[in-house]
């Protein structure tokens, strides 16, 4: 199937899996469940949950820097709208495009497919403010897709999957990207200087088209590979030191390092790992290490987990989601700022799960809470130092909103999250709360909320004036002719 000029296979790929094993689609973000509250209309989850009261209720909502890396995370509701509003098209327009962007020949297609494509157009006509994901989260959607044929199922997945290719030009995704004003850490920084520059030279292609062009690619590659290479280089001195039968072990395990980095095919993925475990497996069982032996091993071990990847190396983003089409690419890059829901301790650590509680939450941006996963914080902190003042302040920020009256339901969580970041961390997490006033913050609630109450009866007799006005008048008179 040829979904896209350019790497169809694999953006197929990446897509068609995901969509099999349930990854990416909104049901899977925690954003969703907390949108998801009874669906009676169908487009009920797109309402903001904190409509008709005055109060946050959910951190992920505020301003607030991450715990780890401090830097200002974007609004979780932020992001989501700006996938759905900024990036992906309306489905209307989506289902559209796709026929003479994709080579989509609707004529040509399997009957379940042309039943499932009208079906889902017309669905998209009646709500044309919805993107494709959104629209596949509806009532009448979700129904249809339970009582049809498998073929009919598998259809509409399809033309999701193709809909998300849809995608703007660089020069209007950069703007977009702009407009959030993201706080971006360097490595994410880098890719949207390069982003920007070719933004200017062909404003009208799209991300995908520009990076994966040969000679482009190229470029990005020639630099990863240099960085590659002169990491490895790095670790030859350090081999030197090995006592002889380990040596032999490593410097193989390094030859076939340099053939991995420098000899396969750039589509080839996973490439670092494969090189770090080629490493392990020659190092880790040394029966007959003398006494300089095992700390050299961990030596080359920790220089080997700085290999560019595409989380530190501009180059190493590029090269892997570039072919993954212009949405995915801006998808990651966006959400790696995000506000997330950091389990301090891990949700799924082998018999000893964290709770999903807020009592065991902190806030750090996506790309810190990925790369902590269900790792102990005193470790993850030998490679984040300024993680203990980082949460400290942001324990400090979450603090200044209870004390102001803005978050609600946290007045206990200040003191809460003391014991288990402790815990995590071997007491290198120590946290002061003397800023919170519960007082305060109980004043400043009732305050804000008597204000809310004033607004919202304002509100309504404005409404039922309107009613009582020249409408409800007219409504009458015609009533009674
Ligand atoms: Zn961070």
């Amino acid at each position: 199937m040829n979904i896209r000029p350019i790497n169809s296979g694999l953006f197929y790929k990446t897509n068609y899996t995901a969509a099999l094993t349930g990854q990416q689609t909104r049901a899977a973000l925690p954003f969703a469940n907390l949108h998801s509250q009874p669906q009676t209309d169908t487009v009920s989850f797109k309402r903001a949950p904190s409509q008709g009261s005055p109060f946050v209720h959910d951190p992920r909502e505020l301003d607030l820097h991450c715990g780890c890396c401090g830097k200002l995370m974007l609004k979780n509701s932020a992001v989501q709208e700006f996938m759905d509003k900024k990036v992906y098209y309306p489905a209307y327009i989506a289902l559209d495009k796709i026929k003479y962007e994709q080579n989509f020949r609707l004529h040509e297609q399997p009957v379940p497919m042309q039943k499932a494509y009208s079906f889902i157009k017309n669905e998209a006509n009646r709500h044309k403010h919805l993107s494709m994901d959104e629209l596949m989260q509806t009532e009448r959607v979700t129904n249809y897709r339970r009582n049809n044929s498998k073929a009919q199922y598998k259809a509409l997945a399809e033309l999701r999957d193709r809909c998300r290719a849809v995608t703007h030009s660089i020069d209007y995704l950069v703007d977009e990207i702009g407009r959030l004003n993201p706080d971006f850490q360097k490595t994410e920084d880098t890719v949207f200087q390069e982003m920007k520059k070719f933004a200017k030279l062909y404003p009208a292609d799209s991300i995908s088209n520009i990076f994966t062009r040969p000679d482009i690619r190229e470029q990005y590659l020639i630099k990863l590979q240099n960085k590659q290479n002169a990491k490895l280089k790095k670790i030859t001195p350090l081999i030197q030191q090995l006592s002889p039968q380990y040596a032999k072990r490593a410097n193989n395990a390094l030859m076939q390092s340099y053939g991995i980095f420098n000899r396969e095919s750039s589509d080839i993925l996973h490439k670092r790992q494969r090189v770090i475990d080629l490493f392990d497996r020659a190092l880790a069982p040394m029966p007959f290490e003398t006494p300089t032996d095992r700390p050299v091993a961990d030596l080359i071990m920790k220089r080997l987990e700085s290999l560019p990847d595409s989380k530190n190396d501009a180059n190493a983003f590029i090269v892997k989601y570039a072919p993954r089409g212009s949405n995915k690419f801006v998808e990651v890059l966006v959400k790696r700022l995000r506000n997330t829901k950091e389990h301090v301790k891990p949700q799924h650590r082998k018999g000893d799960n964290g709770e999903s509680d807020k009592k065991n939450y902190i806030y750090l941006c996506g790309k810190c809470n990925h790369e902590r996963m269900t790792q102990k914080y005193d470790e993850f902190i030998e490679r984040h130092p300024q993680m203990p003042q980082n949460t400290q302040n942001q324990i400090d920020e979450i603090c200044d909103y209870i004390n102001r009256g803005i978050l609600d339901d946290h007045d206990t969580w200040p003191n809460d999250i003391k014991e288990p970041l402790g815990d995590e961390s071997e007491g290198l997490i120590v946290i002061n709360t003397d800023k919170l006033d519960v007082e305060a913050a109980k004043k400043n609630r009732s305050t804000k909320l008597e204000k809310h109450i004033e607004e919202q009866k304002r509100k309504n007799q404005e409404a039922d004036t309107l009613m009582t006005g020249p409408y409800r008048r007219h409504g009458k008179k015609y009533l009674n002719v």
